[in-house]
Parts: C-alpha cells; sequence; structure tokens
C-alpha cells in the first residue's frame, strides 16, 4: 500500500509527491493525461518571490519581465515598471516535466493514462478507483491528496463541495513582431469583468489570451482581429484552448485521510487568477501537516483540519480583499474604467503603489487598500 496517492501531476501534484516523497513516504501519482504537461492552458507567469521561495521549481524559464503595459477600453497606457525582475514566463510542458522528473528522482511513482474516477474512505485506508485503458483498478494509499486542478467532481463525491465562483479562460499561440512587454487589455467589450493580455514568450512568440464568465473564445478571437488590425500579431493558423479558474476557494478541503490542494481547492488569486504560486505555498503547508499526521499514525479530519487553518492564516485575507475587488471591477463600465485610469495617471497612484514596500505582484491586497485611500478611485468601487 501507499503512503499517500496524488490525484493529477499539474504544479501541484508534482511539488506536493516530491515533498512527502522526500520525507521518505511510498507516493503514487495518478495523470489521466499520458504524459506531463500536455495539455495545460496557462500563461506561464510566475512572480519571482515563487522562485526565491522554491528554488526547486526554477525551471522552463523563457522571458523575464520588470514591466508591464496596462491599456484602458479607448487604448490610453499606463506603463508599471520596475528596476528588477518582477515575473517569469515559463514553458509550462517543461516546468512541469522539470518537477514531476524530481519527484521521480525522489522515488515517487507516476501512473499515466489513469484517470480516478472516484475515491472512497475505508477502514484504514482510502481506495482509488482509477480507469486504465479501458479497465478500472483499484489503488489503496494511507491517504489521499486531490490536486486535479479545476474541476468539481472528486472534492464533491467526497462531500467537500464545488467551487463557490469560477472564470474561463481562453488562449491561443500567436507571432508577434517588437514585443518585449507583457500588455494587459480592460474593456467590457473585450474581456466582460476581466481582462485579455499578449505575452511574449520566446523569439516572435507570444501567448494572447483573456478570461471571460461568457463566450471566452468569441471575444478572443474579436481580440486577435484586434491584435492583428493594430499590427501587434501577424497572420497564423492559431488554436484556442480553454481552462477554468476557480475564483473562490472550495468551504472545506479537507476530510478524514484526504486533503485538497491547489487548483482543485480554489487557492488562486482572484485578482489575476494565477494559482501556480498560491498552490505551491497550500502544497508546502499539506506536506507538513500529512507528515505529522503519518507520525503521530492520526490522518482523521481532525488532524488534517490543521492543514485549512495553516493555509486560511496565510491566504483568506488576500482571496477576500481579491474577491471583493474582482467583483467590483465586474461592475465598473467602460466610461467607469476610463475614469479608474484617469484618476490613478493624474494622482500618480500607479508609482506610489510601485514605490511602497508592501508593493508584490504576487500580493495584492496592499496595494489594493493604498489605491482605495484615493477617495475619488474609492467612490467609483463603492458605488
Ligand atoms: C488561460 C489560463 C492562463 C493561466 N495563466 C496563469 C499564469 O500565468 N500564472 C499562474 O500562476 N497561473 C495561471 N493559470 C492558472 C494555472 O494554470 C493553475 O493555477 C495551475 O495549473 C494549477 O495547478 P494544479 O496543479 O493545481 O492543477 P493543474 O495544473 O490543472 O493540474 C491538474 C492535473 O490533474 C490531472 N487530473 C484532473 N483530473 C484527474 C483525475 N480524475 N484523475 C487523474 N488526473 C486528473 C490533470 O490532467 C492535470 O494534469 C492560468 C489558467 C488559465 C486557464
Amino acid at each position: 500500500m501507499h503512503d499517500a496517492i496524488v490525484v493529477g501531476a499539474g504544479p501541484v501534484g508534482n511539488y506536493i509527491a516530491y515533498r512527502l516523497a522526500k520525507f521518505g513516504y511510498k507516493v503514487l501519482v495518478l495523470e489521466r493525461r499520458p504524459k506531463v504537461g500536455e495539455t495545460a492552458c496557462c500563461t506561464g507567469i510566475i512572480g519571482k518571490e515563487c522562485f526565491n521561495r522554491f528554488p526547486i521549481v526554477n525551471n522552463g524559464v523563457l522571458t523575464e519581465h520588470s514591466s508591464a503595459k496596462f491599456f484602458s477600453p479607448s487604448g490610453k497606457c499606463l506603463r508599471l515598471s520596475k528596476d528588477t525582475v518582477q515575473a517569469c514566463v515559463v514553458d509550462r510542458p517543461v516546468f512541469d516535466r522539470a518537477l514531476a522528473q524530481k519527484a521521480q528522482e525522489e522515488g515517487t511513482e507516476y501512473l499515466f493514462s489513469a484517470r480516478v474516477k472516484d475515491i472512497s474512505l475505508r477502514n484504514n485506508c482510502v481506495k482509488a478507483k482509477v480507469e486504465r485503458k479501458g479497465e478500472t483498478t483499484d489503488f489503496e494509499g494511507r491517504m489521499a491528496v486531490i490536486s486535479s486542478g479545476f474541476g468539481p467532481a472528486l472534492p464533491q463525491r467526497l462531500g467537500l463541495g464545488k467551487i463557490p465562483d469560477f472564470v474561463l479562460g481562453a488562449q491561443a499561440e500567436v507571432k508577434v513582431r517588437d514585443l518585449e512587454e507583457v500588455e494587459v487589455y480592460f474593456g467590457q467589450g473585450i474581456a466582460p469583468g476581466f481582462f485579455g493580455w499578449l505575452v511574449p514568450t520566446s523569439n516572435g512568440e507570444a501567448l494572447a489570451g483573456l478570461l471571460s464568465r461568457r463566450s471566452p473564445g468569441s471575444y478572443l478571437k474579436n481580440l486577435l482581429d484586434s491584435l492583428l488590425a493594430r499590427g501587434k500579431i501577424t497572420p497564423n493558423e492559431t488554436r484556442i484552448v480553454y481552462g477554468g479558474i476557480p475564483l473562490k476557494p472550495l468551504t472545506r478541503t479537507y476530510t478524514e485521510r484526504v486533503i485538497v490542494v491547489g487548483d482543485a481547492a480554489g487557492q488562486v488569486k482572484p485578482t489575476t487568477g494565477g494559482g501556480i504560486y498560491y498552490g505551491l505555498l497550500c502544497a508546502d503547508i499539506a506536506a507538513e501537516v500529512i507528515h505529522d499526521a503519518i507520525i503521530a499514525d492520526d490522518l482523521s479530519a481532525k488532524r488534517l483540519a490543521r492543514y485549512e487553518r495553516g493555509w486560511k492564516e496565510k491566504l483568506s485575507k488576500e482571496l477576500e480583499i481579491g474577491y471583493w475587488a474582482r467583483k467590483t471591477y465586474e461592475r465598473l463600465n467602460d466610461r467607469q474604467i476610463e475614469n479608474v485610469f484617469d484618476i490613478i495617471k493624474e494622482n500618480n497612484i500607479h508609482e506610489s503603489i510601485l514605490q511602497s514596500p508592501d508593493f508584490s505582484f504576487d500580493w495584492h491586497g496592499h496595494s489594493i487598500l493604498r489605491a482605495l485611500k484615493n477617495e475619488p478611485l474609492a467612490k467609483i468601487f463603492s458605488r
């Protein structure tokens, strides 16, 4: 029997598998795809803080960024720039594969094309029902980590509910001319309630994408047409890929012998939809709690509740402020968004945020609260 069964070989599953295997546990990762990182729909932007905190994930870096341009619905530009690198863009398949390799080097076993259909509790273990090549097999573990990304199936089957709010993302690889900085586009006609992006990845290539609650593919086609018309991208065949992004966490992320982590638990920045760093932070907390629980031979829900207390202590405030800002932004019309840009520019709010000691690519709560000290801005956001 394995000590831990990890469902999903995304960054979070690979990382927690690595941590648990390094403690000396027998770990099995079950991944429904035939390979690691095969179909990840992700832009791969990761803050520098994440690489400093988790040197082991420093793989597959394509570009580094210290600035970004933000465009209002009418095309006004706000450029935010620091003199040090703030974030990197990684090649997600390479990033994921490198992490899986580290987990394998610590002894983790991987089984691919293995879709977990169900996790159920037994007396002294969990049973994972796995569909593989048309056959169903059961695997037993002392406990299970659900790191299966966005999608309610497994947590819901365990009575942990489902993600209360989410958004859809659409993205395509494009060819660009002279694009060096990340560009972000706002406007209800571009990406209603959210934003679109153009992110340089490697020589002459970029990822164009957006988030939207409805028809992300149609909005992305419009964005691509507009980028083409403005000469930002060059004509090319594009394939649009889609993914869901949780905006709020599961209300409960553990039960007896089971922990839910990463996108599956909704541990994602609600402001941007970035989930890699927060997922890794929570995986770290989960690994420590699991280690202590196995040593104490106590994998009860009461014991594993420490995991949820730990990650909530770290992220709750940030998630709450971010979600509030996200929902408030969703209600603004284009005129109000223009107004926000004007107020920020006229009052140099972006500069004061960038210069403040609490500015962070990954933690937005302080910056949001700082911006709202400006009365006209606070007024728009309190309507
Ligand atoms: C368009 C878009 C752009 C994004 N850009 C960024 C970004 O720039 N930066 C950032 O930080 N985040 C970004 N994200 C979010 C990021 O992709 C996720 O937060 C991250 O992938 C979560 O990692 P994870 O390991 O929790 O889940 P995932 O990466 O989704 O991995 C889950 C794994 O579980 C497997 N799986 C699922 N169900 C089962 C099952 N039943 N049995 C076996 N295996 C299963 C899947 O095949 C997958 O391999 C973006 C998301 C989208 C949609």
